[in-house]
């Protein structure tokens, strides 16, 4: 009976795990994972910017012509308005990534709605443009979510994969995301790290630099989130 209760117990938590952090899941918010499978083209997906290494980010992605979207914090647009600024100039898609990054895990509905519109108002003021997309920080969900995504007419991006550029050597990330690449696949990588000052993103850039004429040669094309998932045509 007692392990019963905890098979329960266990399943009820897993289920409760997925609900929150399930790249698929929309038990709390609304979101896309990623694009239709029938076509060759990728969305790269840059978070936690824009950091002081941004403006070399978008240089290595001019070279070979490729567009991203770039979720930006509140925080860091406010901090760095003109390298935020410069990423929709440059014609990159620009996602809210919230003000200061917190996991919206246990906190409040007024909290996580502040959270997002704080962002969506600095991000605005900083770039011009009001976004359209939002990805959660650690992709983590909870019950508030989707009547701030409402309110602000957000939705909720996960993806196919995630480069962990924050932990890993350049070599590494080159592998594992060299693996995810699929048709469709939203792939997700850093060009900031969290609420970091000056972060060193050299093994995101190095990744980018490695794998896009790679990429390239293989056939795919990289389009903006919105136009991936078919959302432009809201
Ligand atoms: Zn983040």
């Amino acid at each position: 009976m007692v392990i019963e209760t905890l098979a329960v117990l266990c399943v009820a938590g897993g289920a409760m795990a997925w609900a929150v952090r399930g790249k698929s899941s929309r038990i709390f918010a609304p979101s896309v994972w990623r694009g239709p499978r029938n076509r060759k083209a990728m969305a790269l997906t840059f978070d936690d910017g824009p950091s002081e290494s941004t403006r070399e980010l978008l240089d290595v992605l001019d070279e070979f012509g490729v567009r991203a979207t770039f979720f930006q914090c509140g925080f860091h647009a406010r901090r760095l308005r003109t390298e935020a600024a410069e990423v929709a100039r440059r014609g990159h898609e620009i996602g809210n990534h919230s003000d200061t990054h917190p996991a919206l895990y246990l906190h409040s509905r007024n909290f996580i709605e502040d959270q997002l519109s704080r962002a969506q108002q600095s991000i605005i003021e900083a770039t011009g443009v009001t976004p359209r997309l939002f990805r959660a920080p650690f992709g983590v969900r909870w019950p508030g979510l989707a009547a701030a995504q409402a309110k602000l007419g957000l939705m909720g991006v996960m993806w196919t994969a995630i480069a962990r550029d924050w932990a890993l050597p350049a070599d590494d990330i080159v592998k594992r995301m060299a693996k995810a690449a699929r048709p469709g696949a939203i792939l997700c990588f850093h060009d900031g790290r969290e609420l970091t000052m000056r972060p060193d993103i050299s093994p995101t850039i190095d990744t980018i630099r490695r794998l896009l004429p790679v990429w390239l040669d293989q056939g795919y094309e990289f389009v903006p989130v919105s136009e991936l998932t078919g959302l432009n045509r809201r």
